[in-house]
């Protein structure tokens, strides 16, 4: 539909609507044109593709009782000590703004402890909604339409949306077999117009921690480019085998993105946090963009991350080590897999000669949900198992896909 034509069409039913002005009441317009509707929504919104993963939750309606494995969230609930809070908080009144960038409290329990964990004063820190207000706001404060930025494949999805939202370049960087950061790779990807270089360690879906050499070659590369670093580092308290430290502890110049969705079991609460260097740079331009997108991260809850904070969760992430051996255990017995060292997923091949796709509507049939690789990646060739659910479901779900191949 033309411009002229969405305008014209526009009048009389914008026109039609409930108004009072004065005393004159003008007849509201209860049933909405669905054309004129769908010719309202922009062209951002039709490059935006989520039709891989609303497939597999529209499967999944349908099961009965289905062994989910597709589920990018703890089993465990938020801990009693951060929900009392939220709840004492709600009672005391913290029920309106906070400052933009975050509570005082808050911020100066993050500053405290990540400058303990870091070696080095942190900087600045802004509490956002969630990671995915950190990862929107970054990528609006540093990226002009046209500029890139890098990140490797397969990767977190919202990361290549987040890009094609603000009208900047997501190029990505094919990690197959292996899913590990190799700096001829990247650097071959880097042009003029590169700004930005996402990485994402423990990694969705991967699993994949990155090496401390890995690390250092990515700093590396950072500063021979003039690259920001953004740090996703949202699994971080999700390592098995060995603690590998943050990139922000080799590198100053980082952007890391952290929140309490994963640590905490608080995907609904909304709660994250960016840090970089202080000086008025980017984390001030984030805040000034929070001020008119998110306002501030929800009041209660910072309250209760304060809380959250001083809760041991080593326990958790024990559970999570024995999830993952047992997700690897079996699976590693049928299916061409690198052993996950973080995070909660694991991403093994399809067996050969069929795609991912194909493979996942095969284990949807037996009851079993997990998510196709395309979803994440340009390639069809390797699925998605979450090993965030009970011991039992794992095991079955596990022994389950094997019996597929
Ligand atoms: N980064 C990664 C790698 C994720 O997997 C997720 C959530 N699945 C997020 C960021 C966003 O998390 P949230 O907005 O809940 O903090």
């Amino acid at each position: 539909m033309s411009i002229i034509r969405y305008h014209q069409a526009a009048r009389p039913f914008l026109a039609g609507q409930l108004s009072f002005v004065g005393v004159v009441a003008v007849p509201y317009l209860s049933v909405v044109d669905s054309d004129l509707s769908k010719a309202w929504v922009s062209k951002r919104v039709d490059l935006v593709d989520a039709s891989g993963i609303r497939k597999v939750f529209d499967l999944a309606a349908k099961l009965k009782d289905p062994i989910n494995l597709s589920i990018g969230l703890p089993d465990f609930d938020v801990p009693e000590a951060a929900k009392t809070a939220a709840i004492d908080a709600i009672q005391r009144g913290e029920n309106r703004y906070t400052q933009t960038q975050g509570t005082a409290l808050l911020r100066d329990k993050l500053h405290t402890s990540l400058s303990a964990e870091l070696g080095r004063d942190v900087g600045e820190v802004l509490v956002t909604s969630g990671v995915s207000g950190g990862l929107l706001l970054a990528a609006m404060a540093t990226l002009d339409v046209g500029d890139e930025a890098i990140f490797l494949d397969p990767y977190f999805v919202m990361y290549r949306h987040v890009m094609t939202m603000i009208g900047a370049r997501g190029v990505t960087v094919d990690s197959y077999p292996d899913f590990r950061f190799h700096p001829e790779k990247v650097e071959a990807a880097i042009t003029p117009r590169t700004k930005v270089l996402i990485l994402n360690s423990p990694s969705n879906p991967t699993g994949v921690v990155m090496s401390v050499p890995e690390l250092e070659a990515a700093v590396k590369l950072a500063r021979k480019h003039n690259l920001l670093i953004i740090a996703d580092e949202i699994y971080e308290p999700f390592m098995y085998d060995r603690s590998i430290p943050s990139i922000a502890r080799l590198e100053p110049n980082v952007l890391l993105l952290r929140g309490f969705s994963k640590s905490h079991a608080m995907t609904g609460w909304r709660l994250g946090y960016a840090v970089g260097p202080a000086g008025g740079g980017i984390i001030q331009a984030m805040a000034k963009l929070q001020q008119y997108t998110y306002v501030c991260a929800p009041s209660p809850f910072q309250a209760a991350a304060v809380a959250a904070m001083d809760v041991e969760m080593v326990s958790y992430v024990d559970a999570y080590r024995r999830k993952r051996d047992i997700a690897y255990g079996i699976l590693k017995k049928k299916f061409d897999l690198v052993e996950p060292q973080g995070a909660f997923y694991i991403f093994p091949a399809a067996p050969k000669g069929q795609t991912a796709t194909e493979f996942v509507q095969r284990a949807i049939e037996q009851n079993v949900l997990v998510i196709p690789g395309n979803v994440f990646s340009a390639r069809d060739t390797h699925f998605r198992v979450s090993y965030a659910t009970t011991d039992e479901k794992l095991a079955k779900g596990c022994e389950i896909l094997c019996s597929l191949v």
